[in-house]
């Protein structure tokens, strides 16, 4: 490290530089000889000029050469500082070439298989980070990142119905599997382009893209019959309450929420088991 350490205080900003740097004392150690050599013996370089021009413009060209050619040997060094770059700023870069077996075929073999491996444990920490361990849904983080580009739709908000009560009775265990099979229920019941998603503890969320009044309340009380008729723990049967809020162009997911809540609470106010449309009279 120390040549590099001393051509840094030099050329703090430039590898380029520094490589140059040594090419060019190195091109240049014949010419300085020759010009002592000649000082030496002849006390001046003007009586052998015309041995030292041609020696002088040989070194200008050799010169030249040397630098470009070193410009053209380093691109697979800037490319894996573009290449880290681009990764460091986006997690997306071109891979390298790997067909070379030098130091630097090594290199640029080496921050491929570093990128393959951060991008294949960022992948699953993200999938891990969005994903409910217990259902396999999204979790509230994962819903909000899958709908986060989506404009028109509609939101359901979907609870069980006296859940707390299930594990009271029967335990926790057995609330968990609710859960499970309400989720397989949901899943089962909605298109493959709705997002499903647990958000909270017994609540879940499904957001349908470009669903309007009937086709909302459609899919909500399919979602209501099937968790009736299919899910029971012992000889006792779930049910859950759902409530809907209708997208518009200008409202949000975000805005659609607290509407699916306050329909929540009204169908829990009129008896459960039900569905309720956010601003429409009990279904
Ligand atoms: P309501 O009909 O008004 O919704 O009543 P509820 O009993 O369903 O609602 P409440 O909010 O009183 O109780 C929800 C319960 O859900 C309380 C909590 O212990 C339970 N719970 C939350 N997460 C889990 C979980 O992951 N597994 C189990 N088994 N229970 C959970
Ligand atoms: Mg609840
Ligand atoms: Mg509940």
């Amino acid at each position: 490290m120390f040549l590099y350490q001393s051509l840094d205080k030099v050329f703090p900003r430039s590898y380029t530089a520094k490589v140059f740097c040594v090419a060019f004392i190195g091109t240049h150690v014949p010419l300085i000889c020759m010009v002592m050599v000649v000082l030496f013996r002849h006390g001046g370089i003007w009586g052998q000029i015309d041995v030292l021009a041609p020696l002088l413009l040989a070194t200008l060209a050799g010169t030249f050469a040397t630098l470009w050619s070193l410009k053209a040997i380093l691109v697979p060094i800037y490319k894996v500082q573009s290449t880290m770059e681009s990764f460091a700023a986006d997690h997306t870069a071109e891979p390298l070439p790997d067909i070379h077996s030098d130091e630097v075929g090594s290199l640029m073999k080496s921050v491929n298989s570093h990128f393959s491996l951060v991008t294949s444990e960022l992948s699953e920490a993200m999938e891990a980070a969005h994903t409910d361990p217990l259902t396999g849904l999204l979790n509230r983080r994962g819903f909000e990142a899958r709908t986060s580009e989506q404009c028109m739709g509609s939101i359901l908000l979907i609870d069980i119905d006296n859940f707390k009560s299930i594990n009271d009775n029967f335990g926790h265990d057995a609330g968990d599997d609710v859960l499970i099979e309400v989720s397989r229920v949901l899943t089962e019941s909605v298109r493959t382009s709705d997002v499903v998603g647990r958000y909270g503890g017994e609540e879940f969320i499904v957001f349908l893209p470009n669903s309007e009044h009937r086709s909302s309340s459609v899919i909500a009380e399919r979602i209501r019959r099937s968790v009736a008729q299919k899910v029971h723990i012992g000889p006792r049967l779930v049910t859950v309450s759902v409530g809907v809020a209708i997208g518009s162009r200008s409202k949000t997911i975000p805005d659609l929420i607290p509407k699916a809540d306050d329909a929540i609470y009204r169908a829990k106010r009129e008896g459960r088991n039900r569905v309720v449309i956010s601003g429409f009279a009990v279904v």
